[in-house]
Formats: C-alpha cells, structure tokens, sequence
C-alpha cells in the first residue's frame, strides 16, 4: 500500500484558463509558458490542453525537443536561447525560435554552418529594459538588430523584454524604455507575463507570455489579487489522515515544540511533508482541508507528515481526505503563509508524490470525434 498521498493534475482547468488569458489580451497571440516542466505540472501530461495556445515557450531544449515530439508544429521558444553551438543545430532542426540576449549568441548564430541551413532560426530579440537579468541594454539594440538582421542564419527577428514588477503595476518604466528603443524597428513584440496580461492592456501587443495564471495561481503570490478573475486550480495535492493525537492543554506538538494546545484538542497527522514538496516554512494557521473542512496546519511541518486541528472537523479521523492545496485552499494561500508564492510550490513538487491526471474530458472528446470521423 503505498502512502496516501497524489497531486492530481486537471488539464481541463489549463484548458480553461489558457481560454482566459486569450479573452483578456484578446488581440494578442499567447505563447502558453511551459518552462520548469509545466511549472510542475508535467509537459506531457498537460500538452493536450495547449492545444489553444498560438506557440509554447520554454528554457530547456531537451523540453522544447519532447514538445515537437508531441506532435507541436506550431511556434517554440527557447527563452534563454542558445547556449553552444550544437543547440544551433538542435534549433534549426526543430524549427525552435530562439531567444538572443547577448552578443556570444549572436555570435553562436554567426558561426552555424552552412550544411545545416535547413532555413534560418527565427530570434526573439531580447532587450534589458529595466530587470537587469538577461538582454542588451537599450542603447545597444538597435546595433544587436541590425548584426541580427544581416546575418543568413536568422530569420524574422521579435523584439522582446520582460518586465521586473508587473505584478504591483509598475512597468510603465520599463515599456517606455522599451518603446523608444524599438521605435521604427519592424518586428513583433512580446513584453507580457502573466501579470501583463492580466493588468497591463498597453502591454499586450503581438504576443503575450503568460504562465502561472495558466496553472491557477497568483503572478503576485497572493491570492486576493486573482479573486474573481476566474482562474481554476490545475493541480490538487491531496492525502490523509494516518494517525490522531488529543492533546490537554499545555501539551505540544511535533519538533522544536512550536504549537501549545490552550484547551484539549484533536490534532490529525497527515501523510505529507516537506520532502513531498510541501513548504516546511508554513506556519501554524496555513490554512488546510480537512474532509472538506477547512482548518489549519499547527506545529512544525517534518519531513514525511505535518499535524492539522481537527476542531472545526470533529467528525474526522484516520483516514479522512486532507488537501493540501488545489481547489479548496489556493496554491497561493498555503504560499502565503510560508513565506514564498504559488510558482515554487508548484514547481517543487517531489518525485516521490504520485501524480494522477483528471480525467480531460475535451480532450475525450475531441480524440473520440476524431476516431469517429475517421471511422466513418
Ligand atoms: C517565466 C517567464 C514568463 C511567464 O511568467 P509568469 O509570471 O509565470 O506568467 C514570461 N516570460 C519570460 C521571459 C519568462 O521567463
């Protein structure tokens, strides 16, 4: 019998809010963002829901090479580009766009071999407008477009920033900087995150990038700040109670004694910890489901279980259904509470957590009426 625990993954709800992204930067075309594997997720087990997104965009070639052999034709790209010579050849032979931040790749394009002309690579040129992480500074772009332009092996050339703080409305500063750079340039743009798209219609231009809101979760960290869009929860972390403790008053619990009961209490320990991915940075009160009940986690969360008060729930016990997060309790509230945001929860799952797929029925759907159509 292996432990309780699963994330259960709904491809139906990465379906439903790709379809959200798109309404709300309804003139744009959307590259579904895939990096870190699905921001946890899966790429595979995902992919059939991507199939309304207009590209994909990811970091790893070895992703981007499993996505084409998904069967993906449509636009794929590499947001940290390239970075030797034989992840040229890789993205000429997968057709991938490659993100250009700097004159070493550049140079690495200058360098691919005639041989392996199968068509130039299309470059999303990246510009440091602000987030001094990757890109040529804005006085440098336009000689970085140019060098671009006149070399055989690039083919159409986006122009591309990324924003450091979209998430608390600021960008102004940095699209003002990006707009005189590129001022008269010709190419698509691709500026918004996913706190763009939600937040920033000035900034959606061409192409948008959204990627958290894909998976339900907060660009911000914070769940209040998504209430009411919509966005439904594409995985579920999920176990059970296996084992109860009453405690009298005074009584502690777990290491570094960090909870006291201050009456007697039921506490349920349930078969999740931080080496399943769950933050042992969460605090006492980091809310918790418990049969359905919402409640709180209390002490210190340990490395295979953590302990939850089962007074709202007194009816619970070994056995019962606990989530962790997903629908019930946002990603991002657990987050909260632990001091980070929903994007390193999700991406920290552990390996050792099953993970189920929900039944996608779209994808049922869609896959039977083709069998039909085949058929008939
Ligand atoms: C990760 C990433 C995104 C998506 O960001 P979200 O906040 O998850 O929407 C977009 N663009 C770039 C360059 C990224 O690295």
């Amino acid at each position: 019998m292996p432990r309780p625990i699963a994330a259960r993954i709904q491809p139906d709800a990465i379906r439903h809010n790709l379809q959200l992204a798109k309404q709300t930067a309804s003139g744009s075309r959307a590259f579904a963002v895939i990096k870190a594997n699905g921001y946890g997720h899966g790429i595979e087990r995902i992919y059939p829901a991507l199939a309304g997104a207009d590209g994909i965009a990811l970091l790893d070639l070895d992703e981007a090479v499993r996505v084409r052999e998904l069967g993906w034709t449509k636009p794929l790209l590499l947001l940290e580009g390239v970075f030797e010579p034989a992840d040229v050849e890789l993205a000429i032979a997968h057709r991938l766009t490659v993100a250009v931040h700097c004159d070493e790749q550049l140079d690495l394009l200058a360098a691919a071999r005639p041989e392996s002309s199968r068509g130039p690579v299309d470059i999303q040129l990246k510009m440091n407008s602000g987030m001094n992480r990757l890109g040529f500074r804005p006085h440098a772009y336009r000689a970085a477009w140019e060098r671009a332009r006149a070399l055989p092996s690039v083919g159409a050339i986006g122009l591309m920033t990324h924003f450091a703080n979209a998430d608390d409305g600021q960008i102004d500063w940095q699209l003002d900087t990006f707009d005189a750079a590129v001022q008269d340039l010709p190419g698509e743009q691709s500026v918004s995150n996913s706190a763009g798209v939600l937040w920033h219609p000035r900034a959606h231009r061409d192409w948008v990038r959204p990627g958290t809101i894909l998976y339900g979760a907060s660009p911000t960290g914070v769940a209040r700040h998504v209430a009411g869009i919509g966005l439904r929860a594409a995985m579920t972390l999920t176990s059970r109670i296996i084992g109860v403790q009453t405690l009298a008053p005074q009584e502690t619990i777990g290491y570094g004694r960090t909870f006291e009961a201050d009456r007697p209490m039921r506490v349920g320990v349930v078969a999740c910890g931080y080496a399943d991915g769950y933050p042992r940075h969460a605090r006492s009160g980091t809310p918790i489901v418990v049969d359905g009940v919402r409640t709180r986690v209390v002490g210190r969360v340990s490395m295979d279980m953590l302990t939850v008060d089962l007074t709202p729930c007194p009816q619970a016990g070994i056995g019962s259904s606990v989530e962790l997060w997903g629908d019930q309790v946002s990603v991002d509230e657990v987050a909260e509470a632990s001091g980070t945001i929903g994007y390193e929860l999700m991406c920290a799952l552990a390996r050792r957590v099953p993970v189920v797929v929900a039944d996608d029925t779209e994808h049922a759907r869609a896959t039977q009426a083709q069998g039909e159509s085949v058929a008939a």
